[in-house]
């Protein structure tokens, strides 16, 4: 059976996280996000995350050397070698072609780009507004998915908080670097005929349709 190696794009707050738990439920992939995988190794004080941290809190990219290791030896292991959804990676030309290289090397291919698309201003406001159970980890919009009881975890009642890269400031920055970095990716993927165009200002369960259509039509052609 051919494997799916597919890749969320887009900018940070688009939607790609909350689909990315959708498509891992319909299609059965290894989920790879490294914004998370970075958290966790914040969390738990490894040397990655050590070094990690201050670019993160700043709202930059880590060093390219850094994460591509870390994926690439992720990718290559265990699950993900029939197939994965990554989500948060490539985020730099560098790492796109890092990502091409040891896929060709393994004798594998990237089957498709999902590009989840959404205006800065539209970003700014669904980033601003989110906040996190510090021991449940669910996550919250203070206007789109509130709590309950304001300012208070469903799960635990623990108070609310909000990711430092989640800032109103951060955010701003973090887009920016999106646009200086991670948009090239658009035209790479493009060029090589991969980029699928997603509208990310569309409902979750309508952007939901849509990706998993196009994914689905990625197997079928897979398949034959
Ligand atoms: P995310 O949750 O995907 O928005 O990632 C949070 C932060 O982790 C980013 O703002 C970066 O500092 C860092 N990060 C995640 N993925 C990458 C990557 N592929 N390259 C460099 N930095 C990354």
């Amino acid at each position: 059976m051919p494997e799916l190696n597919l890749i969320l794009l887009g900018p940070p707050g688009a939607g790609k996280g909350t689909q990315a738990e959708r498509i891992r439920e319909d299609f059965d992939l290894a989920y790879i996000a490294t914004g998370d995988m970075l958290r966790q190794a914040v969390a738990e004080g490894t040397p990655l995350g050590a070094e990690a941290k201050s670019y993160m809190d700043a709202g930059d990219l880590v060093p390219d050397a850094l994460i591509i290791a870390v994926i690439l030896e992720r990718l290559h292991g265990g699950d993900a070698r029939d197939g994965f959804l990554l989500d948060g990676f490539p985020r730099t030309i560098p790492q796109g072609e890092a990502l091409g290289e040891a896929l060709r090397g393994a004798g594998r291919d990237l089957t498709g780009v999902l590009m989840i698309d959404a205006p800065d201003e539209e970003i700014v406001r669904r980033i601003s507004g989110r906040r996190v159970g510090p021991a449940s980890g669910r996550v919250y919009h203070v206007e789109f998915d509130p709590p309950k009881v304001e300012g208070k975890d469903d799960v635990d009642g623990a108070d609310l908080i909000q990711r430092d890269d989640d800032r109103p400031e951060t955010v701003r920055k973090r887009l920016d670097v999106y646009h200086a970095q991670t948009a090239p990716l658009v035209a790479h993927y493009e060029d090589r005929g991969l980029l699928h165009r997603i509208d990310g200002t569309a409902s979750p369960a309508s952007v939901h349709e849509h990706v998993r259509a196009t994914i689905a039509t990625l197997k079928l052609e897979a398949d034959v």
